[in-house]
């Protein structure tokens, strides 16, 4: 499993916030993506309604994953593949370096994959003796620079070109230079040497069909497909939900899948994959292998408050969106997957208690289900996962919240139930707050502890001198007179 950082989401959040050109970078990429996400839906001839057609197809899948995932890997086992089941992150690193070590596999290349992120596969293989080196530009630049990707379509959205400059003078010995198509090209040049000394190949598998028993990737480098063909085995990374049933129901997605993460109407490379090459053909590995990995996605399906999650494309379209991950970025989420999706799947993934911080961080404001490609109820996830935090729950393995954070929740319950009681309790904060600092405008500077925390970044609204119910009572009556 790779590194989980999780418990350094309020430190990392903070430095985001606190950084200038990370936010510009940020809101960039929201203006650019966001929007446009929304405009290429409502294009689409099946009108936005094709993303609820779309989730409906992915449930069916998840719904049926056993008998999915078995005709795929009958199909791919036909054609001369592998199939490898992986039940932990442990099983598919080791299957991976178990083929690496028959092989003699000294270098391999990798096409953008999230789930090895997850599995941490390139430093489990660095530890085999395998150098791997990332051939997606974005991934290649977070990997000069020894970070992890923080957007999961462009993992070097924090980068300025600048730092790019420096990293590629540095690494590629090239002159220092900051021109987008000569830093493209020294890449290119670095990564084609790379292509023809790798003997393995990895990759992700963006979507499978079990009807006609290929996995596909999606690219706009062209890099998965070297990475796919040019080694002498290709090796691809799946999790056990990225399938669906039939070609004519893989089109919706793959046609969603290609709105939600780029805006476009289709990838630039979008490939087909079965198996190894054939007798007779030119191109393509000698060996093919699928390792479809599970690492908790099963825990995920036997709960059916988040089985929905499995519906999941890893399109990005909820990161576009997302005010939280708009200022923060996404190496505050700690692990893999950032933004909404990572809210919501790597506490699922890494422990709800231990990633507590990123479900608790969403404003819940339900942008990033107006925007997901396949309609998640993402928001509703994100209640049932503080639901678990408060409550506790021993399938999960987490304790109900502490006693004094209970024992705050119960007096507010207390006092919100209780009208009269409430309506005192304001008059008593309107009395009370005089005390405090203000700002010109009125707005509460400083609160007093344990409610500190809140005016450390924000100001707070006044009580008002007459409370809402009180004024709307008297406009009632003053219209019922009137
Ligand atoms: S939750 Fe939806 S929008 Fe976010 S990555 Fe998954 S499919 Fe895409």
């Amino acid at each position: 499993m790779s590194a989980i950082r999780t418990d350094r989401y309020v430190e990392e959040a903070r430095r985001g916030i606190a950084d200038p050109v990370l936010r510009r970078a940020l809101a960039g990429l929201q203006e650019r993506f966001g929007r446009g996400t929304a405009e290429a839906y409502r294009r689409l001839p099946e009108g936005p309604g094709l993303r609820q057609t779309a989730h409906a197809i992915r449930e069916k899948a998840i719904a049926h994953l056993d008998i999915l995932l078995e005709r795929l890997a009958r199909r791919i086992r036909e054609n001369g593949g592998e199939v490898f089941f992986a039940a932990t992150a442990e099983e598919a690193v080791a299957h991976c370096a178990g083929i690496a070590r028959r092989l003699g596999v000294k270098i391999a290349v990798k096409g953008k994959s999230m789930v090895t992120e997850e599995i941490g596969l390139n430093a489990a293989l660095a530890a085999h003796g395998v150098e791997v080196v990332e051939t997606d530009l974005g991934e290649y630049i977070v990997q000069l620079a020894g970070e992890t990707p923080s957007h999961i379509i462009a993992p070097a959205i924090h980068k300025t070109r600048n730092e790019i400059a420096d990293l590629f003078a540095q690494h590629l010995g090239i002159p220092r230079t900051t021109d987008p198509p000569r830093l493209t090209h020294a890449a290119r040049r670095a990564l084609r040497e790379k292509f023809l000394a790798a003997d393995m190949g990895i990759s992700g598998v963006n979507l499978a069909c079990a009807e006609t028993g290929h996995i596909s990737t999606v690219s706009n480098e062209g890099n998965i497909r070297m990475a796919t063909t040019l080694a002498r085995v290709h090796v691809a990374f799946m999790g056990m939900e990225r399938i669906v049933a039939r070609l004519d129901e893989y089109e919706i997605i793959l046609r969603l899948l290609c709105r939600g993460a780029s805006v476009q109407d289709i990838g630039t490379y979008v490939s087909f994959i079965g198996g190894p090459r054939r007798p007779g053909e030119s191109d393509g590995p000698e060996e093919f292998h699928l390792v479809v990995v599970d690492n908790g996605r099963s825990r995920m399906l036997a709960d059916p408050r988040f089985r929905e999650m499995l519906c999941c494309i890893r399109c990005a379209a909820c990161l576009n969106v997302c005010p939280v991950y708009g200022r923060i970025g996404g190496h505050a989420y700690g692990f893999a997957y950032s933004g909404p999706v990572g809210a919501v799947v790597t506490p699922l993934l890494t422990g709800i208690r231990r990633g507590r911080d990123l479900c608790l961080g969403e404003t819940l404001c339900g942008a990033c289900k107006d925007a997901c490609s396949m309609d998640i109820d993402l928001p509703r996830m994100l209640l049932e996962l503080r639901a678990i935090l408060a409550e506790g729950d021993p399938g999960w393995g987490v304790e109900p919240s502490g006693g004094l954070e209970r024992q705050v929740w119960k007096l507010w319950e207390g006092l919100v139930s209780r009208p009269a009681l409430y309506e005192r309790a304001l008059q008593a904060g309107a009395v009370l707050q005089r005390l405090l600092p203000r700002t010109p405008a009125g707005w509460i500077r400083r609160l007093p502890p344990p409610f500190s925390g809140w005016t450390k970044s924000r100001d707070f609204p006044p009580v008002a001198a007459e409370p809402f119910r009180r004024r709307f009572a008297k406009r009632r009556k003053e219209a019922d007179r009137g």
